[in-house]
């Protein structure tokens, strides 16, 4: 009861609500649709609003935000620019260990800051080998050392300008007589710091620093541009070397840990162990395996939707958990295996046993708006991961098409039948490409075309800080602990409620989200 006066009497303000544990005290599974927060008391502005949560146990975002290891979702370019905005992409598997490790790679190596393993070549390499180079990693400058590699002398530096004006027939000409030569780079020495770089790249007015150690070799290699990029992207999500984090996803098999091999050497920061059913010994070996080989390496276990699934991944050793099955957009898996849970039930459950361990739950699967993203961390979990909501964004593989006059991406489950015709998918699903009968657990479809993650991102960032604002939570982990505490009220919502909740009675209208 809480107590105030009026006209000089106390009066109390009966209680209202339903704590978090009275809302799942219920035996029947709630989605977030079933559910709404209760306002609380503003005394603090919306921008302050602090986003920062723990992805896993010791890797810390500064957005809740990431994105699904799925073929039409992450790779390289949605990983980095979720990194940009503070959250993390996880690089999906359902290509080879190589090309996977190449995608890890290409983000690790895209960090602001010193890239530690830049694409180099060598004085006898062409213009056709330089070309084709750039197709691939569309760098402008590369730098050019004796033995075409990175620890190689540093004998020069070739960029667009050296190139752009040669005709065709230039194409076998070595790069040695095109480049610009040691004696007119201008170079930092191995072990000054990013701002002293920073300031010779200034002055320079060049577009590329090497860095060199005493015997002028090629250590690391600066670019300007990056360096613009992290002024204007506070929020990122770097490692201790600058660089920007990247996940990768692998199954539980055998062969997944040769996989494992290529990521961890592409710089990998965290592994998501990916079945769509994570409680199976398959996976508690493979953890087991990993914090024995690569201690430092951060696992995400699951999926679960039990505590008593969890429990036994956090046994296992896992640092996060990842929390869903049958809730994404594209999943059939309730319907076909009549297996899964819903998904508010299922985050809540998951969350408030492994916070116990100290373990982050991811909420996976069935973000469809910024509400049931601020739905899954009020009731415990500290990230979200979306597949459908970012898998119309530039950043998304794949090319748009139209269909009816809409700009569309194609979307697709990783256990839809076309999924599972490539390699890789047969991990999450226990299925096998030899097995003669495919249980399809997804579907392919489209979703419409949702311009840049960099501007989408900012709209979720927005649109959390302002819930969070009408709630009363000045940050995520005070908005858990006032859910823990009981502070944060919870109501559930009959069919018509949710039917008021929308939009209604209207004869037309638009709906322009940002
Ligand atoms: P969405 O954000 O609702 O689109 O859900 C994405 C999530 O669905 C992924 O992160 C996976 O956990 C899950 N998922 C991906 N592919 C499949 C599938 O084929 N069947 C079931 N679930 C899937």
């Amino acid at each position: 009861m809480v107590e105030y006066l009026i006209s000089g009497e106390t009066a109390y303000v009966p209680e209202d609500g339903l704590t978090a544990g009275q809302l799942f005290a219920t035996h029947e599974g709630l989605t977030y649709n079933d559910f709404l927060m209760l306002p609380g008391f503003i005394d603090f502005s919306a921008e302050s609003v602090d986003m920062s949560s723990a992805l896993t146990r010791n890797l810390k975002l500064q957005t809740p935000f990431v994105s699904s290891p799925m073929d039409t979702v992450t790779e390289s370019d949605m990983a980095i620019s979720l990194a940009l905005m503070g959250g993390i992409g996880i690089i999906h598997h359902n290509n080879t260990p190589e090309m996977q490790a190449e995608e890890v790679h290409k983000v690790k190596k895209y960090k602001q800051g010193f890239i530690r393993d830049p694409v180099c070549m060598g004085p006898d390499n062409t213009l056709k080998d330089l070309m084709d180079m750039k197709k691939s990693y569309g760098f402008s400058g590369i730098p050019i050392t004796a033995t075409g590699r990175l620890g190689g002398k540093l004998v020069g530096i070739i960029t667009s300008r050296d190139v752009d004006f040669l005709s065709s027939d230039a194409r076998d000409r070595p790069l040695g007589d095109l480049m610009t030569p040691r004696d007119e780079l201008v170079v930092a020495q191995h072990g000054c710091t990013l701002e002293e770089a920073n300031h010779i790249l200034q002055t320079s007015k060049k577009g590329k620093l090497p860095i060199v150690n005493e015997n002028d070799e090629l250590v690391a290699l600066i670019a300007r541009t990056d360096l613009k990029k992290s002024r204007t992207f506070p929020l990122a999500s770097k490692d201790s070397m600058n660089q920007l984090l990247v996940g990768a996803a692998i199954g539980t098999f055998e062969d997944d840990k040769k996989r494992l091999d290529e990521l961890q050497k592409a710089g990998v920061d965290v592994v998501v162990l990916d079945s769509s059913q994570g409680n199976s010994v398959f996976q508690i070996d493979l953890i087991k395996h990993i914090k024995t080989k690569y201690p430092n390496l951060q696992i995400i276990g699951g999926n679960v939707v039990t505590a008593q699934q969890a429990k036994n991944l956090i046994d296992a050793g896992v640092d996060g958990l990842r929390v869903g099955m049958g809730s994404g957009s594209i999943c059939i898996t309730q319907e076909v295996l009549a297996v899964g849970r819903p998904q508010g039930t299922a985050v809540y459950k998951v969350s408030e046993y492994a916070r116990r361990f100290g373990v982050p739950v991811i909420a996976d699967g069935g973000i469809q708006s910024v509400g049931h993203i601020v739905k899954g961390l009020a009731i415990g979990a500290s990230t979200v991961m979306m597949g459908s909501l970012l898998a119309g964004t530039t950043e998304a593989p794949g090319q748009y098409y139209f269909q009816d006059g809409v700009r569309l991406k194609k979307y697709r489950g990783m256990g839809s039948l076309h999924a599972m015709e490539k390699e890789g998918s047969k991990n999450r699903y226990f299925s096998n490409n030899d097995e003669k009968v495919k249980v399809a657990q997804g579907v392919s479809g489209a979703v419409v075309d949702k311009g840049s993650v960099l501007q989408f991102i900012p709209y979720l960032i927005s649109g959390v800080k302002h819930s969070c604002q009408d709630i009363g939570a000045k940050s995520l982990t005070s908005l858990r602990s006032m859910m823990y505490s009981g502070e944060l009220r919870f109501e559930k919502r009959t069919n018509s409620a949710i039917t008021e909740g929308g939009v209604h009675g209207l004869h037309s209208f638009e709906k322009r989200l940002f």
